[in-house]
């Protein structure tokens, strides 16, 4: 166990009464212990802004439970991104592994889009280097990729305190090789990676294209893999769609098993909403929850942020919890975001171009099938890329009411999970749209 890890848990209890769950989630959710030294009590948090709050408002309070538990005085010293890896380089035997406290096995809510992942990675986790090796895990943005491979990481540790267990993230991987080579500490930079019993490695794309590093990972690669040593990835997208990674790399990384995260359906998002809430303290009526679940779609990070901004807005307006507190609050949050959003006519294009029809074919009465699930995914897409409403979404296909739109989308979720050929497709899609500058 690692002693920093089990302060802050401490901490955190003796502060409970002190702090509302508003402010724990708001400022320490992404606060993680690093270190605990004869004097110092180090932190990591990598918002600039939370830095600030916490080192001015709670840090008195987090030296008084230091002191209540040790009754000695500690400073506490609060890393950003570049000192977090400075210091890990600095004490590479004991290079912290910094595991999120919340992301288990137990708080991740497994569905349809996330079941295979999640079985993979508990095979992992229970069999390391025994099931699987590499596992790969890749996905869009906000499906759970670092909380799966957090979830490994605690497993591993429970099961085996003697295993070193090393997480870094690709650009930090490539960082920390850059800095060795300039100070001359190559060899502690192997060793730290080389020994590692488990090595995490998220985000692995962005070693992609960057030669030194997608040398030495390599390297780093067929050392533990021959070893016996298990390697876990994650990726925004499979090896064979990393057109800048070298192939040698890219057959690696597909010796293991390769699993998909999808993004939830309707069932986990409502699933996700409910366990969160509860965890946070609310108690939140049904039509709350499934206006919830039917407008945020697309990631389960944008769920969190719904939740945490419900609990924020209850707990600054002393307001009842209902549709429309809600419902204000969620297009609050979506207004920032509104203008970095495609319109519905570029998605009916984008979808249009691909199946070479016209945008008035999709949008219109034709009913061939190629039409038909065209537009089907057409209304998919703009359900999850724009803050379009249900029956907005069937205005945009001639004046259609809310149930085709709800009645067309439900049917493409049904097939993403069972076809990857249509996933394929409304990736290959989605990539498109998002090349535009909208
Ligand atoms: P990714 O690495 O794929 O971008 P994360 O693992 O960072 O996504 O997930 C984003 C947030 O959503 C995290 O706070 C994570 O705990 C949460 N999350 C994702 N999937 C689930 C799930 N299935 N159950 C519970 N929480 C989840
Ligand atoms: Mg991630």
């Amino acid at each position: 166990m690692n002693a920093s890890y089990d302060v802050w848990k401490k901490v955190m209890e003796l502060l409970e009464p002190q702090l509302t769950a508003t402010t724990v989630t708001t400022w320490f959710d992404d606060t993680v212990p690093v270190d605990l030294t004869d004097t110092t009590f180090v932190l990591y948090t990598p918002s600039d802004y939370k830095r600030e709050i916490i080192s001015r408002r709670y840090t008195p309070l987090l030296k008084d439970a230091l002191h209540e538990l040790f009754s000695a005085d500690f400073e506490v010293q609060l890393l950003n991104d570049a000192e977090l890896q400075q210091y890990n380089a600095g004490n590479p035997a004991d290079a912290a592994m910094v595991v999120k406290e919340e992301y288990t096995f137990e708080n991740f809510i497994v569905g349809s889009s996330n079941k295979f992942a999640h079985a993979a990675a508990r095979s992992v986790a229970d069999h390391p280097a025994q099931s699987y090796n590499p596992l790969f895990i890749y996905g869009e943005s906000g499906l759970g990729k670092t909380h799966l491979l957090h979830a490994i990481a605690h497993t591993v540790r429970n099961n085996h305190p003697d295993y070193k267990i090393v997480y870094v993230k690709g650009d930090d991987f490539t960082n920390e090789l850059v800095r060795s080579i300039r100070e001359g500490t190559n060899a502690e930079f192997r060793d730290k990676y080389r020994q590692a019993d488990l090595l995490l490695v998220d985000d692995i794309q962005f070693i992609a294209g960057k030669i030194q590093t997608q040398e030495e990972f390599f390297h780093t690669f067929n050392s533990l893999y021959e070893e016996t040593r298990q390697i876990v990835l994650t990726s925004d997208r499979p090896p064979k769609e990393m057109t800048r990674l070298e192939d040698r790399l890219k057959t690696r990384f597909e010796w293991g098993l390769l699993a998909d995260v999808q993004p939830p359906d309707y069932e986990t998002r409502l699933a996700i909403i409910k366990t969160k809430a509860i965890r946070l303290g609310m108690d939140l009526p049904d039509a709350v929850l499934e206006y919830i679940a039917e407008n945020v779609t697309a990631n389960v990070r944008q769920i969190e942020g719904t939740v945490n901004k419900i609990l924020a807005f209850r707990d600054l307006m002393d307001d009842s919890i209902n549709v429309n507190t809600v419902s204000r609050a969620v297009k609050d949050m979506f207004k920032d975001q509104s203008d970095l959003l495609p319109s519905a006519a570029l998605i009916i294009e984008e979808v249009s171009k691909f199946y070479g029809l016209e945008g008035t074919e999709l949008r219109g009465q034709q009913r061939n099938r190629t039409t038909v699930l065209a537009r089907q995914i057409a209304m998919y897409l703009i359900r999850r890329m724009t803050n379009l409403s249900l029956s907005d979404i069937g205005k945009e296909f001639n004046g259609r009411d809310h149930t085709t739109a709800m009645h067309s989308i439900s049917r493409i979720e049904e097939m993403l999970k069972k076809d990857s050929q249509i996933s394929e497709v409304v990736k290959d899609i989605t990539a498109n749209i998002n090349a535009h500058n909208y």
